[in-house]
C-alpha cells in the first residue's frame, strides 16, 4: 500500500469496501477505474485501456468515462447485471489539505435503479430478498424503489415456492443473507439469471417502523429488515417514498407455480422472446405504463373468492356497456403520465420542473375523468371513482408556480411563473427593461452616427459590446468608445454607458436565476407532502385503466363473462385459446366446448400430434385465470368453478433449476402437482411418459391417472398417444374419453381441431404416412400389424397386467438383454422384416427402418 500515492491509497481503501462493484471514481471531469476494474470495464463497455504512473513501479492499468455521459456507461453494466459504485469528491478542491475527499454517494445496482432510461415503462423494476428459517420455511420480500411499494410474503412450500413466487415478475437483483445455501445461491445467480448481493444486518430502524406497523410475524420482519439495509446501503438518501409493508397472503390467491408461469406463457413466451405471444400481451389494452403494470400484477395473483371476482366482472360489464363514455374514457387517460413513478421521484428528491409539469397535467384530466366516469350507469361504477380525490390543492400549487415550458435543468432558471413571487418578478422587469433599453440604444447610436448596420450584441466573455463594420469606422465620432474587440470585418466597442445597464442587467438575471432555484426547491417540498395522495390516485387511475382494458378487449375480441358457480362444474361453451385465436386471424380458430360436471374428473385426449390437444388443455387454463383475474373470457358462455391451484406439465420439459435430465423434470412437475393439488385445483398433463420407453411410460401415465382420479380429484386434462389408456373410462367412473378429429379430405389429412367424445381412431398414424407416399407395400403391412396389435394387446388392463409379469420375472432371474421382453417382440421384429418391400425403398428409408428396428429390439 505504502507504494502508492495518497490518492491511489485513497482509491484503494475505497474499492477494498466495495469489492462486488465497478467503482467510478470521481477525478476532475471524469470517473477514473483502475486495476482489475479497468481491464474488464474496458471490454465490458469497450472503451480505451490506459495506464497511469500510481507510485509503484508497475503503472496502474487505467479507463474511464467522462462525467457528463456517464448514465449512458452505468446504464450498460447495469443492465449486464453488475454493480456500479458512485464515488465523488465531497469536498472542495481548493479547501482541501492534501488529497481530496471522497466517498461513494450512491450504489446503481440492477434492482435499485431510478433513472428513467434505465428504466422500462410497462414493467416494474424489483429488488427482492430471500431469507431461509431453520424450519424450512423462506419469506420473500419485494421492492420497487421507483414506486416505493414493497411486499412481503411467507413461503412455506420450501425454495421451489419460493423461486416460484419471484419466476417471472420483472426481479432484478436478490438479496440473501452471506451464509444463504451455496447451492440455491447458484441457481438463483447462475440458472436464472439474477444479481445476489449479500446483506446480513435485519434490524429496521426507528424511523421505519411505520412501514411495518401491519406486519406482525417476526420472520417478515426480517425478511423486510434485510431489504431495507440493503435499499438503505445503496441509496444513502432520502427514503420517504417507501409505502407501507403489504403482507401477501399467498392464500388469497390463485397458486401458480414456476413451471404454470412459464409453459402457460402468462407474461412471456417460452422462447423468452419477449412478451409478444404472451396471453398479456394479447389482453392488455392498458393506456398507462401505470395500467400496464398493475394488469400484469393481477394476471399473477388471480382471485380466489367470488365476491371479489365479481366485482371486477361488474364493473367491465359497466364499461362494456356503453361505448361512447368509454372511448372518452381512455382519450382521458392518454394525458395522464405514470403518477405512480412520479410520486416516486417526488419523494426521492429528484423530479424536474418538466416532471411537476407532466403531475400538473395529469391532475388537469382528474375532474374529466371523474366526470366521464360519472356518466356510466351500471351501479358498480361508483365504487369506482367515489373514492378518487382530485387533489386540487396540489394542482392549483402547481398552476400557480411552475412556468409552462421549463428546461430539464433546475439551476439556469426559467422554471417559476411570473406573477408566483413578487421579488422574483421585480428582478425579472429590471433586466427585461434593461433589454428593452438596450434595443432603445441600438436605434439611438444608428440615428446618432448614421451607420445602418450599427449593431448592439452580447458575448460571454465582453458582455455588451457595439458593433460597427470597418467600411463605417470613419463615421465613428472619438471618444466616448473604448475598442474592445477586431474582428476581420468589424470592430466592437463599449460605452459607459452601456456597461452601466448591462451591470445591471446581468445582476438582475443572475438574482433571478439563484431565487428561481430557490423558490422550486420550496415548491418541490411542498409537493412532497402530497406523496400518499398522488400514490393513492396513482393506483386508482391504473386499477380504472385496467377495467377499461378488460372491457375494450371484450369488446374486440368477444369476450364474456363467466358465471362461477357452487358446484365443481366446469361448462365452457363454443371455448378458445385467447392467444392462438389472436394470432391466426384470417384461418379461423375452432371452438371448443368444455364440460366436466360434477361427476368427471379427468379428461383423457386423444388424437394425432398437432391436431390441437395441448392448445386445447391450455385454453381452460387460460380461460381460468383470465376469469378469475376479472377479466371476460373467449368462449360463447361459461360456468366455472373457482380454482385453487393450476399445475402443468405441458409443451417442452426444459429444465430450468436443476439440471436435470428433461424425462426427470417431467416427473418432478407431475410430482409438484401430485403434492399439492387439491379437488378445487386443476391439473394439466401433456404426455406424460413420453421421455422414456414405451412401456415404462404408459405405465407410469396409467398410474398417475389412477391416482388423481383415486385420491386428488383435480379436474384434469390428460393428453396422450397411449392409445391403450382409453380403455380406462371402462374402470374409472369419473374419467371420460374425448378426442380430436382429424379426417381424410381427397387425399389429404385435414385437422378439424374438434373435440368430440370417446377416444381417437387408432389407425390415423397410418393414414398419413400413405400421405407421406411411403410404398403402399408398407402401407398395408402396416395396416395388418396393426390388427395384430390390437387384437394381442387390446386392453390396458392386459397390458398392466402383463407389465407387472414381467416387472416380477425380471426379478426372478436375469436374463439376456436380447430374451429380456420376450419371443412377442422379436417375431414381431421378424415379421416386420419379412414385410418390408426392399426394392421401393431408397437407402435412406433402409437406414430409418433399420433404426426402428433396433429400437424394438
Ligand atoms: P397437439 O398438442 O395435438 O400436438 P397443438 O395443440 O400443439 O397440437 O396444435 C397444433 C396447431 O394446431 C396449433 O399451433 C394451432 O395453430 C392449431 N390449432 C390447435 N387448435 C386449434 C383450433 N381449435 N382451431 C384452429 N387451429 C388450432
Amino acid at each position: 500500500m505504502a507504494q502508492y500515492t495518497p490518492m491511489m491509497q485513497q482509491y484503494l481503501k475505497i474499492k477494498a469496501e466495495n469489492k462486488d462493484a465497478f467503482l467510478f471514481f470521481r477525478l476532475g471531469d471524469f470517473y477514473e477505474m483502475f486495476f482489475n476494474d479497468a481491464l474488464r470495464a474496458s471490454k465490458e463497455l469497450e472503451i480505451t485501456l490506459t495506464s497511469r504512473d500510481g507510485g509503484a513501479e508497475d503503472r496502474i492499468p487505467m479507463c474511464g468515462v467522462p462525467y457528463h455521459s456517464a448514465e449512458n456507461y452505468i446504464k450498460q453494466l447495469v443492465e449486464k447485471g453488475f454493480k456500479v459504485a458512485i464515488c465523488e469528491q465531497v469536498e472542495d478542491p481548493k479547501a482541501a489539505k492534501g488529497v481530496v475527499r471522497r466517498e461513494v454517494v450512491q450504489l446503481i445496482t440492477p434492482g435499485t435503479v431510478m433513472e428513467g432510461s434505465m428504466l422500462e415503462e410497462k414493467e416494474n423494476n424489483y429488488l427482492a430478498s430471500l431469507s431461509e428459517f431453520n424450519d424450512g420455511t423462506y419469506t420473500v420480500s419485494y421492492n420497487d424503489l421507483t414506486t416505493g411499494e414493497n411486499n412481503v410474503a411467507l413461503i412455506t412450500g420450501g425454495f421451489d415456492a419460493a423461486i416460484s413466487e419471484l419466476y417471472s415478475r420483472p426481479v432484478k437483483e436478490i438479496v440473501v443473507a452471506s451464509d444463504f445455501n451455496h447451492e440455491q445461491q447458484e441457481i438463483l445467480e447462475d440458472r436464472l439469471g439474477y444479481t445476489i448481493s449479500h446483506q446480513d444486518e435485519t434490524s429496521i430502524q426507528e424511523e421505519f417502523q411505520e412501514l411495518v406497523k401491519e406486519v406482525r410475524q417476526e420472520k417478515l420482519l426480517i425478511g423486510f429488515g434485510r431489504l431495507l439495509q440493503y435499499i438503505q446501503l445503496t441509496q444513502k438518501r432520502s427514503l420517504d417514498h417507501l409505502q407501507p409493508v403489504r403482507v401477501v397472503e399467498l392464500n388469497q390467491y390463485m397458486t401458480l407455480d414456476m413451471y404454470s408461469k412459464r409453459n402457460l406463457e402468462l407474461v412471456e413466451t417460452l422462447r423468452k422472446q419477449g412478451k409478444s405471444g404472451s396471453l398479456l400481451s394479447v389482453v392488455d389494452k392498458t393506456i398507462t405504463a401505470m395500467g400496464a403494470r398493475m394488469l400484469k400484477k393481477w394476471m399473477e395473483r388471480p382471485l380466489l373468492t367470488k365476491e371479489a371476482i365479481e366485482a371486477r366482472h361488474d364493473q367491465v360489464e359497466g364499461l362494456l356497456n356503453q361505448f361512447f363514455e368509454r372511448e372518452t374514457l381512455r382519450e382521458q387517460l392518454t394525458s395522464v403520465y405514470d403518477l405512480e413513478r412520479l410520486a416516486g421521484r417526488v419523494a426521492y428528491g429528484n423530479v424536474n420542473a418538466r416532471d411537476l409539469i407532466q403531475v400538473r397535467n395529469s391532475l388537469r384530466k382528474i375532474p374529466e375523468i371523474l366526470e366521464t366516469l360519472g356518466s356510466f350507469n351500471h351501479p358498480s361504477m361508483k365504487r369506482l371513482y367515489e373514492k378518487i380525490d382530485p387533489l386540487h390543492e396540489l394542482k392549483e400549487l402547481l398552476e400557480g408556480s411552475i412556468a409552462e415550458d421549463p428546461p430539464i435543468t433546475i439551476k439556469e432558471g426559467g422554471l417559476i411563473q411570473d406573477g408566483f413571487h413578487q421579488q422574483l418578478d421585480e428582478y425579472r422587469d429590471a433586466s427585461r427593461n434593461g433589454k428593452q433599453w438596450i434595443a432603445q440604444l441600438e436605434k439611438k447610436e444608428r440615428e446618432a452616427t448614421g451607420i445602418r448596420s450599427l449593431k448592439i450584441g452580447y458575448n460571454r466573455v465582453f458582455g455588451y459590446y457595439i458593433e460597427v463594420t470597418k467600411a463605417n469606422l470613419r463615421h465613428l465620432p472619438d471618444g466616448m468608445y473604448e475598442r474592445k474587440q477586431t474582428l476581420t470585418n468589424a470592430e466592437r466597442f463599449i460605452t459607459p454607458e452601456l456597461k452601466e445597464k448591462e451591470t445591471m442587467i446581468l445582476e438582475a438575471q443572475e438574482k433571478s436565476v439563484d431565487l428561481e432555484y430557490e423558490l422550486f426547491l420550496e415548491v418541490r417540498e411542498k409537493v412532497k407532502t402530497y406523496v400518499q395522495e398522488l400514490q393513492r390516485l396513482a393506483e386508482q387511475i391504473s386499477r380504472i385503466d385496467v377495467l377499461q382494458g378488460f372491457a375494450q378487449i371484450a369488446e374486440s375480441n368477444g369476450y364474456v363473462r363467466p358465471v362461477y358457480g357452487e358446484a365443481r362444474l366446469v361448462d365452457i361453451k363454443q371455448g378458445r385459446h385467447p392467444v392462438v385465436e389472436n394470432v391466426l386471424k384470417d384461418e379461423t380458430f375452432v371452438p371448443n366446448d368444455i364440460y366436466m360436471n360434477e361427476e368427471t374428473d379427468v379428461l383423457l385426449i386423444t388424437g394425432p400430434n398437432m391436431s390441437g390437444k395441448s392448445t386445447y388443455m391450455r385454453q381452460l387454463a387460460l380461460i381460468a385465470i383470465l376469469g378469475q383475474m376479472g377479466s371476460f373470457i373467449p368462449c360463447e358462455s361459461a360456468t366455472l368453478p373457482i380454482f385453487d391451484q393450476i399445475f402443468t406439465r405441458i409443451g417442452a420439459a426444459d429444465d430450468l433449476v436443476s439440471g436435470q435430465s428433461t424425462f426427470m423434470v417431467e416427473m418432478l412437475e407431475a410430482n409438484h402437482a401430485l403434492s399439492n393439488a387439491t379437488e378445487h385445483s386443476m391439473i394439466l398433463l401433456d404426455e406424460i411418459g413420453r421421455g422414456t420407453s414405451t412401456y415404462d411410460g404408459m405405465a407410469l401415465a396409467q398410474s398417475i391417472v389412477e391416482h388423481i382420479h383415486e385420491h386428488i380429484r383435480a379436474k384434469t386434462l390428460f393428453s396422450t398417444h397411449y392409445h391403450e389408456l382409453t380403455s380406462l373410462e371402462n374402470q374409472l367412473e369419473r374419467l371420460k374419453n374425448v378426442h380430436v378429429r382429424a379426417e381424410e379430405y381427397e387425399g389429404n389429412v385435414v385437422f378439424l381441431h374438434q373435440i368430440k367424445d370417446g377416444p381417437a381412431d387408432e389407425s390415423y398414424g397410418i393414414h398419413v404416412a400413405k400421405l407421406a407416399d411411403l410404398p403402399s407395400s408398407l402401407i398395408n403391412r402396416a395396416t395388418a400389424l396393426l390388427t395384430q396389435f390390437e387384437s394381442s394387446n387390446s386392453s390396458a388392463e392386459e397390458m398392466s397386467a402383463s407389465l407387472e409379469e414381467e416387472q416380477l420375472t425380471m426379478f426372478v432371474e436375469e436374463r439376456k438383454p436380447s430374451e429380456k421382453k420376450g419371443t412377442k417382440s422379436k417375431s414381431n421384429v421378424e415379421s416386420y422384416l419379412k414385410g418390408l418391400d426392399l426394392m421401393e425403398m431408397t437407402p435412406m428409408d433402409a437406414m430409418n427402418e433399420l433404426y426402428q428396428l433396433q429400437k424394438r429390439i
